[in-house]
This record gives C-alpha cells, structure tokens and sequence, in this order.
C-alpha cells in the first residue's frame, strides 16, 4: 500500500500514550495557580486596595487611577515571580475564540541603550489600543478612526499562560460601541442582576445580589493528526466535507460512555491538570454517543467567569491536543451521519444568600419565589423564541440543529409532569379562594401557599433545547464552538427586561390596593397561560411538532441568515435598548458582522470541496476507469467479443456508473462555481449570505452523494482521503 493516506494510518495505529506528568500534590494544592485570584490578591495587594478592587467589582464602579497602578504592581511581582515576562489584554472579538497581542515588560530603565527593568503601570492594565482594525466590526470603525481599546474587566482575573500575563478586558470602539462578546455580557449580567434583586424583595428583603450561574459542557471531537492533516477539508473548515459513513457508527451505542481509549485518557488527564492551574473546576470527563466523541464539563459559577474558563479551555484543549498527536474538532458537525457537538448551557440565578433562584423550595414563601421565576423565564423564552434560537445559530450549528440527534430550529420550554402540573393548578385556580394543593393539609395559596416542591429530574427530555433539570434550565441548542456569551447575552437579557416588566405590573397593582402575595399570583397566573405555547414536553425532533410549533406562532425560520433578523426586529430593539445592553446601532453592526462571517464560511466551504472534487475525487475515480477499461479490453483479447460482453458484464457496468457520477460531479460544480459568482457580486452582506445559504449550499449535498458513491466503488487502496472508519475508529 502506498500513498499519503495509508502512511498516515499506519502511523496513527503506531501511536502509544503520550505521558504525561502527574502533580503529585493533591489538586486543590496547586488549584488556580496560574490565576491572580483571592489569595493571590491578599498575599501581592495590600488590604485596603484587595478591599477596593472587591468594592468595584461588585458595584461596577469605574476604575480608580491610583488602585489601577497597586493592582499593576502586584500583578507584575506576582507574574514574574511566576516567569512571566510578558502581558497582553485577552479579549473577544466577534470571531471564534480570543485575541491577544503580546507585549514585554521591559522599557529602557533610563536613556536608550541602558538596560532595562521590568515596567507595568496601572494605566497599562486598566486600557490600551491594539491596532486591532482587522477584527470584524460591521462598519462600527472606519479604517481612519480604526482606534479599537481594550479594558481591564476587574471581575474576571487576571492568568498567565505560558510566560504570558493575560488579562481578560472588554473591546470597544473609540465611540464607545461594543466590538466583542464581553463587553454586552457584562451588561447583560448586570441587568439581569439588577432586575432579579428587585424581584428578589418581595420575598426577601436581605438579599443584596443575584447571580447568574453558567456551567457549560463541551463536547468534541478528536482524530489523529496525521489523519486529519489528510483531509484537506478538515484543516481547511473543520468538517468533512465529503465521506461514505462506516459501516458501524454510533448504532451499537457502544461508545458512549464507555471507557475511554487509553491515548485519549492521557490527554484528558493532561488538559485537567491544565484547566485545575487556571482554576477551572473541572468535574466530568466521558465518551458522547458518537465514536472518537467526548465531553468535559466543570462545575458551575459565575457566567462571565466560566465563560471566560470556556474559552480558555478551548485553547488549552487544541494546544494539548497537539502534543498527544489528535487535533481537537470543535466544529458542531464533523462528520455526517454520526452526532455533532454541542455545548449545552446549564444556566441559573442565585441570590449571595446561598438561594438558587430556580431551585425549589422548603417552605411557601420560597416556593412562590421559585415559581416567580420560572414563569417568567418561560415568558422570557416565550417572546424571545426568534431572538434566542438567532443567538445559537452559526453556518455550523446548522447541520446540527434540526437534526435528529439535537434540539430542533425551534425553542421550546421542556419543565416535566411534576412542574407542568404544578403550573397547571395555579392557572387554574381561582384567585379569590386560592387553590388546594394537599389534600390532606388542605393548604391554600393566595397567600404564598405552595407546599414543597419536589425536584424530579428523572423525567428529562433529550429532544428539548430548553430543559428544566431540577435546579437549572439546560439551554441546549448551544454549538460546540461558540463563545457562550452569545447564548448568554440573550438569555440574560430577555430575562432581566421581562423581570422588569413583571415588577412594574405587580407595583401597579399593589399600589392599586391588592396585596402584595395576591398581586405577584394574578400576574404569574396570567403569564402561565400566555407563554403556555413555549411549554412542549414530546418528541422536539418529529414532523408533528413542526406543525404543531407553527400553529403555536413559534419561529420556526430555518435560514441561517434570515435567522439574524430576529435581532432587529422592534421587539428585540425595544428589549436590548431598555436594558441597556446594545444600541440600535450595535445591533444592526453585529448582524452585518453575522452575515458576513456566513458567507465566508460558506465560501470556504465550498472552494474546498470544489478543489477536492477536481483534483482528487475525480482524478482518482478516472484512473480506476482506466483500470477497468483495460481490463475489459485484455477481455476481448483473450477470449473475443462475445463472451468478453458476458464476463464483463459488471465491469462494464462499472465503468458506466463512474463516468455518470464523474460527469454529475463535474455539472454540479461548475453550476456551484457559477452560483458564486452571482452570489459575489452582491453588494448587502444579507442579501448575500442569503444568495450563499439558497443558491451555494444546496449543491454541497449533491456532491458529497455522488463523490461518496465513487468513494465506494473505486480501489480502496487509490483511495486518497483518510475515510470515516479511520477517521472514527482509531484513537
Ligand atoms: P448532565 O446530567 O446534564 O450531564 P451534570 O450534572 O453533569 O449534567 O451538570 C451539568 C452542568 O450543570 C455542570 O456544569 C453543573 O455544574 C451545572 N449545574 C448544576 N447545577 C447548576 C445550577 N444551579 N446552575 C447552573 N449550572 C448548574
Ligand atoms: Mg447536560
């Protein structure tokens, strides 16, 4: 066997564990190491400033000079002493993943050619001006006002990696516009925060502030490098683009779960140890259902911190990866006919009481404080639907959502019998006599009076994007490879406007004279009834449900980039400008950034698989005619005309069928080379994405099923791209 690809899997079958070095102190000795947390701070800060930098992290307040340059100084002792000799602000453009532009601490210690010392100044920590004018801004900056700043985010810390100090900052623009994922999250959380407090007195007046919490899970895949740096369409998108499915899959169910391969195992242990120095919890680690598919996951906290952990792991993961021979695929869907991978986000509130605000609880007046809540997120989810479902959805989650392994292009609320029939009984109750809940105790509410709620988290349903699991609501639709604060923003967001709306209607009404419990149960009872069309507790992946959801006027768009437009829409203005969380004009930039981000995706796409189709598959499926076209030839000679048309019956058949395929290849992409030309020409990035997801995509389809098919019929071993069971399978 020759060529690249056999070469390749005979290496990755060669490979062996790579070692890795285990600390031999128990975790939580060396646990965030590598962050300039709490005790980093006590032990490099003085106390009145750790006192001050807690007091502005908290209230929000700007930063002040002086602070800013003790902070400075700590941190560089701090940093060095850790080997650190560089810094750079770590931010969140609206691409994938970070930005960061490294420089050295050193400046001239006095004239030029002196020697150095090691400088860092509060002014270098709190703000600087990476000439970052190549970051997508959809039009927010003109090449000639290109000045982007960055700015310290005092409430996530500061990390080194490697001899890097990382301090994570938002990106905004000279006029002052958001230009990252950070930035509106911030605003987001705080609204959210402020909102829910406000919700939070009528039941408990020594609250002093909520929390959001995010606990992310992330799956992905892994394959060999070697393999990988054979399929030009991984390293070039991602994704296969091309592939026959294996024979064996996923349908066994043989993967999941079970135990992990050995060279895998070391790169887990390896990226753990990682995230345990940059005190990221992390907490499960198993097979997903598809083979070569896992998942890690933490424990939950704060979202913008595990947000900022989240994308800080993605780096450790593809760093690690790489020194244990796999490359990590984080895209939503590598390969076809097996599951994609998401990143399920388990997202709650909670009071600095210790009270998760969406769990259940002990007593009446905690158990109307988490109904509160609950019915208005579902009324949060419910208006938002559109906007919720645009704020997950990429070119790549595409081929995930709305297949038949995840949550469909529609968003509904899953809660569970137990729940849904709590709801129920409040709906239904009158509100003058209060309902029965207990038989026996003959307990009524009106005043407050739901008995205990029982957290049942068995009945969960897999095929819901928006879950309650007992203590949380799991927002799945989610992709692998985004920044959560997407997810995040909107959902904070759409939360903390409807909490809002629900306090002045509840305010109006006790001013009105009704009291306070009487008030807060007319309004969740009116909520209940007009967000029911969210609530679906059946199969999210059948057809019925597609009708169904439409008959409930749920948004059920399939078009990426129409999708986007629910960000524009006068509801959504309405909602993120009354929260203070972006601008008219942000929103409209942002979309333009989305638009455009697709449409190169797309692009990409389908420039590879028109190069792979040309100068691969077709080359090689015509060599294999030529193999046979010979053969049936030396027929002929052999044994004349006749019987050589009898004993070559299926060569015959074969040499029909490869040029049928070749020539459809060859159809398909010229009219898709064709298409893109029209699709270029256009001048509006929507309208584009548009021409791009309508008239480009759709041939990516017919391709891939005639070059499977040569995939197939030509010589396995002139095959040249590394197939799915190789891909799939070894490890
Ligand atoms: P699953 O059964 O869905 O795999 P896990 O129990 O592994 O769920 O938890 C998934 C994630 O949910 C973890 O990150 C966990 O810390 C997080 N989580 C648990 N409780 C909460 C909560 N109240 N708020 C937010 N996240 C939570
Ligand atoms: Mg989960």
């Amino acid at each position: 066997m020759t060529g690249l690809r056999f070469q390749v899997v005979g290496e990755a079958f060669k490979k062996e564990p790579v070692a890795v070095d285990v600390p031999s102190e128990p975790t939580s000795a060396y646990f965030g190491k590598y962050v300039f947390g709490k005790e980093q701070m006590s032990q490099y800060l003085s106390k009145d400033t750790v006192k001050k930098i807690n007091e502005i992290t908290k209230s929000g307040k700007p930063l002040d000079r002086s602070i800013a340059d003790q902070v400075a100084a700590g941190m560089k002792q701090w940093a060095i002493e850790l080997g650190a000799t560089h810094y750079t602000h770590w931010f969140q453009p609206l691409t994938e993943g970070t930005a960061e532009k490294h420089d050295s601490f050193i400046e001239y210690a006095g004239a030029p050619g002196e020697g150095v010392i090691e400088e860092f100044s509060g002014k270098l920590l709190a703000q600087q001006e990476p000439d970052a004018s190549s970051f997508p801004n959809g039009g927010l900056r003109n090449t000639f006002e290109a000045r982007g700043y960055s700015a310290w985010d005092p409430s996530s810390p500061a990390f080194i990696v490697d001899d890097t100090l990382c301090i994570p900052t938002v990106f905004i623009s000279y006029t002052g516009e958001s230009l990252d994922y950070k930035a509106p999250l911030l605003k987001a959380l705080d609204a959210v925060s402020k909102a829910a407090l406000e919700v939070c007195h009528y039941f408990d007046t020594n609250v002093k502030k909520v929390y959001s919490y995010l606990g992310w899970e992330q799956e992905y895949f892994l394959v060999d490098e070697g393999l990988y740096a054979a399929r030009p369409d991984l390293l070039m998108t991602g994704r296969t683009l091309l592939g026959h499915e294996s024979a064996k899959n996923q349908q066994l169910e043989d993967h999941y779960f079970g135990a992990i391969p050995e060279r895998v195992q070391a790169f887990m242990k390896e990226v753990e140890f990682e995230a345990y120095k940059y005190g990221i919890p992390c907490k499960t680690r198993h097979n997903e259902v598809a083979p070569n598919q896992f998942e890690l996951a933490p424990i939950f906290g704060e979202t913008n911190l595990a947000v900022d952990q989240n994308l800080l792991i993605m780096s450790i993961m593809k760093r690690i990866a790489r020194k244990h021979g796999f490359r990590v695929l984080m895209h939503e869907k590598p390969f076809a006919g097996v599951n994609g991978s998401g990143k399920h986000n388990n997202w709650s509130l909670g009071t600095d009481t210790g009270v998760g605000l969406l769990t259940p609880g002990k007593n009446p007046e905690e158990n109307l404080q988490f109904v509160t809540f609950m019915v208005n997120i579902l009324m949060a989810v419910y208006k938002n639907n559109a906007l919720l479902k645009a704020s997950v959805m990429t070119a790549q989650n595409a081929h995930r959502l709305g297949a038949n392994e995840a949550p469909p292009a529609i968003i509904s609320a899953f809660l569970g019998t137990q729940l849904s029939g709590l709801l129920e009984k409040i709906e239904n109750a009158s509100c003058e006599e209060g309902i029965i809940l207990d038989e026996k105790k003959k307990m009524q509410l009106g005043i407050g009076n739901i008995p205990e709620v029982f957290v049942d988290n068995t009945d969960r349903n897999r095929t819901s994007p928006f879950a309650f699991t007992g203590n949380r609501f799991e927002f799945r639709a989610v992709g692998s490879s985004a920044n959560c604060a997407s997810a995040m923003i909107a959902l904070n967001t759409a939360v903390a406007a409807q909490l809002k709306e629900f306090k002045s209607t509840v305010d109006s009404k006790i001013a009105a004279g009704v009291a306070k419990e009487q008030a807060i149960f007319e309004v969740i009872k009116e909520y209940i009834k007009v967000s029911k069309p969210i609530r679906f507790d059946g199969n999210g992946y059948s057809d019925e449900w597609k009708a169904e959801a439409a008959k409930r006027g749920l948004d059920c768009e399939t078009s990426v980039p129409v999708i986007y437009d629910a960000y524009t829409t006068p509801e959504s203005v309405k909602l993120f400008t009354s929260t203070g969380v972006f601008t008219e004009k942000e929103l409209i930039a942002r979309n333009e950034v989305k638009w455009d981000t697709y449409t190169k995706k797309i692009q990409i796409e389908a420039r590879v698989l028109g190069d792979l189709i040309i100068s691969s598959v077709i080359p090689v499926a015509t060599r294999y005619q030529n193999l046979l076209l010979d053969s049936a030839n030396k027929l002929v000679t052999v044994f004349g005309k006749d019987k050589a048309d009898k004993l070559g019956e299926q060569t015959l058949k074969t040499i029909e069928h490869i040029s049928e395929h070749v020539s459809a290849l060859q159809n398909a992409v010229e009219a898709m080379v064709e298409s893109r030309k029209i699709a270029n020409k256009i001048e509006s990035e929507k309208e584009k994405a548009i021409a791009y997801h309508d008239s480009v995509l759709p041939y990516f389809d017919t391709i891939r099923y005639h070059a499977d098919k040569l995939e197939l019929i030509v010589d396995d071993e002139i095959w040249p791209l590394p197939k799915y069971r190789e891909l799939l399978f070894i490890r």
